[in-house]
């Protein structure tokens, strides 16, 4: 499989299959942040995903936040959550997913990376030895260098239409 492609890819968290995860023995998501979470441009996550983040928690997942955002939004989001974060993660380096996983006890076989960004969260997933779950960003808007990636990532996986 090519280090470019996700395992999966979803309209959005919400579509995650959390029986199919659990039936595969995952038990741990490291998730990104902007647009994954928490739409560009607004401070506060969407109720349905925080209800998304505590039924999954219920479940017996293990969240950490793995997040290139190093600005107060992204501590403010954990905490919405009530999730550890590992900011500043230098994605598509996978040194955070690694990290996240020996402070919080996770096996790399049974956790699961879910972001937004083609070149950030799967690219580093891959590298790191993670299944990845991409999802479609929450909103159009972004940062000007990821909106400048996202044409690269069109060229990638300009034909491929999310599962669900
Ligand atoms: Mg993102």
């Amino acid at each position: 499989m090519s280090v470019l492609q996700p395992d999966q890819f979803l309209t959005s968290v919400l579509a995650i299959d959390l029986d199919e995860l659990m039936a595969k023995g995952y038990d741990a998501i490291l998730i990104d942040l902007d647009n994954t979470v928490l739409p560009r441009l607004t401070d506060v996550v969407p109720p349905e995903i925080v209800a998304w983040v505590e039924q999954t928690k219920a479940r017996g997942f293990t969240f950490c936040m793995t997040s290139n955002n190093w600005h107060e939004r992204c501590h403010r989001a954990a905490a919405q959550l009530d999730i550890p974060l590992i900011c500043k993660a230098m994605k598509p380096c996978p040194i955070a997913f690694w990290l996240a996983c020996r402070r919080h006890g996770l096996k790399r076989k049974t956790t699961m990376v879910v972001g937004d960004q083609l070149f950030t969260d799967v690219l580093g997933a891959r590298l790191g030895g993670f299944k990845v779950i991409m999802v479609k960003p929450l909103a159009e808007y972004d940062l000007p260098h990821t909106l400048f990636l996202r044409k690269f990532e069109r060229f990638f996986i300009g034909g491929l239409e999310p599962l669900r």
